[in-house]
């Protein structure tokens, strides 16, 4: 019987743990931050449309370069921030985030390169910073999950990464970075400033984007995704805006045809169906706003959110709520600092589900 541990494989790879949330049919999951509802019938119809169109030449490889699709993403970016000018150069698109930023680090980072992050933060970044033979620097976010201006340019000062990733709104926190802080790293990194939004269209009022930043950043890399907001992460579908010689920079590290035609024809639905998908926000948002001021009735803490889920806690043993959370059905996650969980928001009577479970987890560890 050959084991993981009889293979020749990396040194830097054994002893390591694949990531992944676990995948629980229980009745209510509130644990990957994904949109909980699903494409309208009108939708689902439109997207077997393309895909039928796609499939009848399916011998033919996809466009290479994906541009009617980039695009429509262009456009897409135009309409949520006004004065952003993105056009297709500027736009680069891959199966999900999580290859976009796999593919930065290909490009811009590996072996005698690092990248440097602020923790808590999205897991799957120094994930794939070690994936790619790049080095790890977790630089801490502040107390409340801020970022301190003068002590992140400090830490950019003494590492002088290649790489700096910058989440925002924060994944597990929900917390967001005022424009500045983001615009004076940008001015101060030596090398690419990455800012993860996967979940900027949740964002409050008042919260802007890092694309107003793109015009006077070439090395600012602005990320986003259609799995969350646009409640499509089952097409996998991650995309970026930057300047153009960026993009040349990540056509010399992605795999040929990365797109398949299906993704393409999926996603390019999904984009023009972008109202009805998007409407959903109004709603989720409105949702995260309620159960922020429901825990903090409850006494507990809670981070300020402009994402489609909350991080609240503080718990002394927190396995002991979410193991009585998942007896009543309810699932959700265990992440980020130790004392803390994360829920993500969903329909209003699967967010009355988490309140009931949650009132009778707080009774039972009493
Ligand atoms: N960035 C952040 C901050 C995320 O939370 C996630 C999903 N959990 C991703 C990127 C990756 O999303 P996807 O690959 O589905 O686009």
């Amino acid at each position: 019987m050959t084991s993981l541990g009889d293979l020749p494989l990396r040194e830097d790879l054994r002893g390591r743990e694949p990531y992944g949330a676990p995948q629980l049919d229980v009745p209510v999951r509130l644990n990957t931050n994904e949109n909980p509802y699903p494409p309208s019938e009108r939708l689902v119809e439109a997207l077997a449309k393309a895909v039928a169109a796609a499939a009848a030449s399916l011998n033919r490889y996809p466009d290479r370069d994906a541009l009617a699709l980039r695009a429509e993403l262009a456009d897409f970016l135009n309409h949520d921030t006004p004065g952003a000018e993105l056009t297709a150069e500027r736009v680069w698109a891959a199966n999900g985030s999580n290859e976009i930023i796999q593919q930065i680090l290909q490009a811009f980072g590996g072996p005698g390169r690092c990248a440097l992050g602020f923790e808590p933060s999205y897991s799957m970044h120094p994930i794939i910073t070690h994936v790619t033979g790049t080095r790890w620097i977790n630089a801490h976010r502040d107390e409340d999950f801020g970022l301190d201006v003068d002590r992140a340019l400090a830490a950019i000062d003494e590492h002088r990464p290649d790489v700096v990733f910058l989440t925002s709104p924060n994944n597990p926190t929900g917390t967001s970075l005022p424009l500045e802080v983001i615009e004076a790293i940008a001015a101060a990194a030596p090398g690419m400033v990455v800012v993860d939004e996967a979940y900027a269209e949740f964002r409050r009022e008042d919260t802007l984007s890092a694309l107003e930043l793109l015009a006077e950043h070439p090395r600012l890399i602005v990320t986003r995704t259609m799995s969350k907001a646009f409640a499509m992460a089952g097409v996998r579908l991650g995309y970026l805006a930057a300047h153009p010689a960026v993009i040349e920079a990540l056509l010399l590290v992605r795999l040929p045809y990365h797109l398949s035609s299906i993704t393409q024809a999926a996603a390019r639905t999904a984009l023009a169906h972008a109202d009805e998908l998007l409407g959903s926000v109004a709603q989720l948002r409105t949702e995260r706003d309620l159960i922020v001021g429901w825990l903090r009735g409850q006494g507990l803490r809670v981070a300020d959110s402009d994402a489609n889920f909350v991080l609240f806690g503080t718990f002394p043993d927190r396995r002991r709520v979410w193991q009585a959370m998942l007896d009543q059905g309810v699932l959700i996650r265990e992440v980020g600092p130790p004392q803390w969980l994360r829920v993500t928001v969903g329909t209003p009577a699967e967010m009355a589900a988490f309140r009931s479970a949650l009132t009778t987890a707080l009774k039972e560890i009493q």
